[in-house]
């Protein structure tokens, strides 16, 4: 691809990655958004192109009905299992919501059977011994934790 036609493909992408034109901003040759703060001139075009994908990817499944059946996707899972230690990780925000919605489960639920379940957690598809730092929620390992965290500079959306 010759500059001029990469040039063409960057402001394809710029103008139509899901951002609207407010937050674009294209004077001095300039291809920035202010909503993702991607620069669309300057970032090596396969990352550029795997980052638009995640901000459509966002986009549909807030605009969508259906947005829990895509988020579980092709997978066969009938459960979704999250860690106590990582919830109570994600910023306070974030909880209130969590906290929220889960309220609102049980009050559209208040008949449930009283059964229980277990997790068992496995690696490679053999059960292993559950691994101490997803136990400990009263004293959470920060290390592992932030370990397992999205690297700074990678932002999206
Ligand atoms: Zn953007």
């Amino acid at each position: 691809m010759n500059s001029k036609t990469e040039r063409m493909v960057r402001e394809f992408i710029w103008l139509n990655h899901g951002h609207g034109i407010l937050p674009l901003y294209g004077d001095d040759g300039e291809l920035q958004c202010s909503k993702c703060m991607i620069d669309f001139k300057r970032m090596p075009l396969d990352e550029l192109l795997e980052k638009v994908e995640r901000i459509r990817i966002k986009e549909v499944f807030e605009s969508q009905d259906d947005s829990l059946p895509l988020w579980f996707g092709l997978s066969r899972a009938s459960w979704l299992t999250l860690p106590r230690v990582l919830m109570q990780a994600m910023p306070k925000s974030w909880q209130r919501r969590m906290a929220n919605l889960l309220f609102e489960y049980d009050e559209a639920f208040p008949y449930q059977p009283d059964i229980g379940t277990r997790v068992q957690i496995t690696k490679n598809g053999k059960l292993i011994k559950t691994p101490e730092w997803l136990l400990n929620y009263r004293c959470p390992d920060q290390n592992m934790i932030n370990s397992l965290r999205k690297q700074q500079g990678t932002a999206v959306g």
